[in-house]
């Protein structure tokens, strides 16, 4: 009853990722891919789950099917290890005083997980995926109000603030591009984007989100053109920026692995949709149930694939 009472963290938001993937498998119309963005469905109360502590890097994943929470684990959890959930602040969606002031308001206590204090002992050092880089060596720029290149020998700096007020009109002429994209405008979208992305490149980290959104829009624009490969190209350095920020095993790689599995199933690249299929399938599952839309979107991709590959001659049965 106490868990009940105290159900702050047992107290789950039910989202549904609205939309979230989609290439789509069979060609639509418009072949464009939307977006995505957490819908709040409902508020449930889960006194088991409130039983367990928090970390802003967990070792399990929670997903709802109904009114039923499954929570997995994500990662290989030793004997005697403390089984954790995150409470909503992840350390690959937001910093360390952002996630902190979120668990004081709401759930009253101090963070003092390992992402936390590693953060926090390191707070000049800002995540690769909202880094600045040098204008003429692309090494990090590092410092506070004024940053200086990380590479020795190269003299550059500029300040923060300039640098900030940059990526601010970059993310302006970003969501332009994405208005050109959304109403299918593709041609324009595709100059646009390919304009934000030498912008992008001149003073963000390789791995900086905007970059990732910029090579995402692109391949949305292509494959909406119909051209896979490209697509595809694309998505693939959209999925590293993505597994930089969030890790190789977490539910928004599965999301854009699922993605490119799709852009190679349009494409029929066999060999890449069935090795991409596999590796969504993995990494998904760790996440989802065998319900999962996706999952079962991945077994059909793969059967359709696997009729359509002719038998290698002289194999025997
Ligand atoms: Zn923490
Ligand atoms: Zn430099």
């Amino acid at each position: 009853m106490f868990h009940l009472i105290s159900v702050g963290p047992g107290c789950g938001a039910m989202t549904q990722m609205g939309c979230r993937p989609s290439y789509p498998a069979h060609r639509s119309k418009e072949g464009i891919v939307t977006g995505s963005r957490q819908v709040r469905l409902a508020t449930g109360i889960f006194p088991v789950i409130s039983l367990l502590n928090h970390s802003c890097s967990p070792n399990t994943s929670v997903s709802f099917m109904s009114t039923v929470a499954t929570i997995r684990a994500s990662q290989r959890i030793g004997k005697g290890q403390e089984i954790l959930h995150c409470y909503g602040p992840h350390k690959s969606r937001m910093g360390v005083a952002e996630r902190q002031q979120k668990l004081r308001t709401q759930y009253f206590f101090d963070c003092t997980c390992p992402a936390c204090h590693t953060e926090t002992h390191s707070m000049a050092a800002r995540p690769r995926w909202e880094a600045f880089c040098c204008n003429s060596c692309r090494a990090p720029m590092q410092g506070d109000d004024v940053l200086s290149c990380g590479r020795r020998g190269c003299a550059e700096s500029v300040r923060r603030d300039h640098l900030a007020s940059r990526l601010q009109d970059l993310q302006q002429q970003v969501g332009m591009a994405q208005k050109l994209l959304s109403n299918g405008k593709l041609e324009p979208a595709i100059q646009q984007l390919s304009w934000c992305q030498r912008d992008a490149e001149s003073f963000l980290s390789a791995e900086h989100t905007m970059l990732g959104e910029i090579e995402d829009g692109l391949a949305q624009a292509c494959a909406a053109l119909g051209d896979w490969q490209k697509s595809a190209t694309h998505l693939q350095n959209s999925l590293r920026v993505v597994e930089a920020r969030h890790g190789p095993s977490s539910v928004e790689m599965g999301h854009e692995l699922f993605k490119l599995a799709q852009i190679f199933f349009n494409g029929f690249a066999v060999p890449e949709a069935l090795s991409t299929i596999r590796k969504a399938e993995e990494v998904l599952s760790l996440h989802c149930g065998p319900w999962d839309d996706e999952i079962q979107e991945l077994q059909k991709m793969k059967s359709c694939l696997l009729d359509l590959t002719p038998t290698p001659v002289g194999s025997s049965v």
